[in-house]
């Protein structure tokens, strides 16, 4: 019916059920979408996470991909709190918020039991996300809600940082450093600064230039980088424009993420497979570990 043709009661109990249908269509989202995560399908399907496809297949806003996804990993660890999202109680931002609490106490080595979990939940009850941050801040003092650059109207961008102690020493030793070249130099343009060194040595259209080839981001390449040689790498970088080239074979969809990329021997060095060209690729990790797992234990993804 019309909304505009609807009596104000009628206006009132239509929004209240239009309202928990959409919660319930989201809690089901959310139960798939853990399903999706389970079968690892969206790597499948040529997307290196669970979040690009939710962003880029299902097209919602980043803000909400992560919310859901979020959530998704807060009601598997703990399901008794399904309800209390499908009732409204618990929002889904809330249950993004204290899903990213657990997973930065988790990496400070800090385990929550189901119940100490649940007593959090309830100690935050009723609270507003920045309520609810201050209290966690106390817990956890590194802990914030997110570190995403914010675009501003101008075309900027806001991006909140939490420096160590050291770190901000480290910035503050390299501005005095480089005061010769700029003695008011503020941290934006440090970081400029530090970009553009960083890619002139990394990025490989730079390389192309260079009179030696120099292997490309160093830390993850380590563990091939032994058997491949650095020129070879190179060659298979920049045919593969630097990204990961993993293509699902029926849409033609290639992952082309540039997250943490390996070289991957296509036919596996310890099946036989050659250290050439054309048996290399670039993929990233999340695609190198998956094949590598739907190679040597075929029967665990059947899907
Ligand atoms: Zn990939």
């Amino acid at each position: 019916m019309n909304p505009a043709q609807l009596k104000d009661q009628d206006l009132l109990s239509t929004l209240r059920e239009l309202a928990h249908d959409e919660r319930n269509s989201c809690l089901r989202l959310i139960q798939h979408l853990r399903e999706m995560d389970a079968r690892k399908l969206y790597l499948r399907i040529g997307y290196p996470s669970l979040f690009e496809y939710v962003m880029k297949e299902l097209r919602l806003s980043a803000g909400a991909a992560y919310r859901r996804i979020q959530a998704m990993r807060l009601i598997t660890d703990v399901p008794e709190l399904e309800e209390k999202v499908a009732s409204g109680e618990l929002q889904l931002v809330s249950a993004a918020q204290l899903q990213g609490f657990f997973q930065s106490e988790k990496k400070r080595n800090r385990s929550y039991s189901l119940d100490d979990k649940l007593e959090l939940v309830e100690q935050l009850k009723g609270c507003s996300v920045p309520e609810a941050e201050k209290e966690l801040v106390k817990i956890n003092p590194q802990f914030q809600r997110q570190e995403r650059p914010r675009p501003l109207p101008d075309s900027r961008y806001e991006l909140t940082l939490l420096l160590t102690e050291e770190l901000r020493y480290q910035l503050d030793e390299l501005r005095h450093l480089l005061s010769h070249r700029n003695p008011n130099m503020n941290y934006v343009q440090l970081v400029e600064f530090l970009a553009d060194l960083a890619l002139k040595k990394y990025s490989p259209n730079r390389q192309r230039h260079r009179p030696r080839p120099i292997a490309p981001p160093g830390a993850e390449m380590k563990f091939m980088s032994r058997m491949i040689p650095a020129a070879l790498r190179t060659e298979v970088w920049l045919r593969d424009g630097g990204s990961c080239s993993y293509t699902h074979p029926e849409t033609g969809r290639r992952c082309g993420s540039k997250h943490l990329l390996q070289v991957d021997h296509i036919h596996p060095l310890r099946l036989g497979g050659k250290t050439e060209s054309k048996n290399l690729r670039l993929l990233c990790s999340a695609h190198n570990l998956w094949r590598s797992e739907l190679t040597f234990q075929p029967t665990t993804h059947a899907h």
